[in-house]
């Protein structure tokens, strides 16, 4: 399998080649497909199996092709930690050179106030650790009602770090209508519980 079968734009696998893949990861010939589909998806994979381009490729494609005129957050990625978080923060401005799609990273130990001022102006993706997204949503910053695709990277750790009552708030607060990726490197009983109550008939793809 080759980049070019997955259904990627020309400038997604033009970021690509430029960061010097030749061959997609499991994780990520099996997912890709299914996200460009607009399936929900369980993937059960660790870090370092390739997972963030897994879902970072796919959804700058979906985002560059719907990008709307005023500029609400259309998709949300929650990590458990800042440095998750900065590394895919990353991967967007890696993978989506070529198009123009704007991010915010929320994460803690950050000022509001830098934060505040690209909230004000308008992103496309939002990339936030749960409490700090909390806490822009509580002084009346961030708007979830337009996230048309959440993420949910790294489950388990979330739950090992006690975040799970935030993410089912923070879940509550976006429309129903929308595709989510659930990510754990484990599925246990409680990671199966999640997923069924995140995800609406999920594709599950494991590696
Ligand atoms: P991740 O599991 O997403 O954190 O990725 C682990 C590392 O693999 C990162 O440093 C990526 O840059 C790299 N990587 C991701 N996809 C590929 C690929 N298809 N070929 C080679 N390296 C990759």
């Amino acid at each position: 399998m080759s980049f070019e079968d997955l259904g990627l734009s020309p400038e997604t696998l033009r970021a690509v080649t430029d960061a010097g893949y030749s061959t997609p990861t499991p994780i990520q010939s099996k997912a890709i497909p299914y996200v460009l589909m607009g399936r929900d998806i369980v993937g059960v994979a660790q870090t370092g199996t390739g997972k963030t381009a897994g879902f970072t490729l796919p959804l700058i494609d979906i985002l560059a092709d719907g990008q709307a005129k005023a500029r609400m957050p259309r998709a949300l990625i929650l990590e458990p930690t800042r440095e998750l978080a900065d590394q895919v923060k990353s991967s967007f401005e890696k993978y989506g050179k070529y198009h123009r799609l704007s991010t915010a990273l929320l994460i803690g130990g950050m000022s509001f106030g830098d934060q505040d001022k690209l909230l004000d102006r308008g992103v496309d993706v939002l990339i936030a650790t749960p409490g700090r997204l909390l806490d822009h949503f509580e002084r009346g910053k961030v708007m979830l009602s337009g996230v048309k695709i959440l993420v949910i990277d790294e489950a388990d750790r979330m739950m090992d770090m006690g975040f799970i009552p935030d993410v089912e708030r923070i879940v509550k607060l976006m429309p129903p209508l929308r595709q989510s990726l659930f990510f754990s490197a484990t599925m246990s009983p409680e990671m199966r519980r999640l997923a069924d109550a995140f995800l609406t008939n999920p594709k599950e793809v494991s590696v």
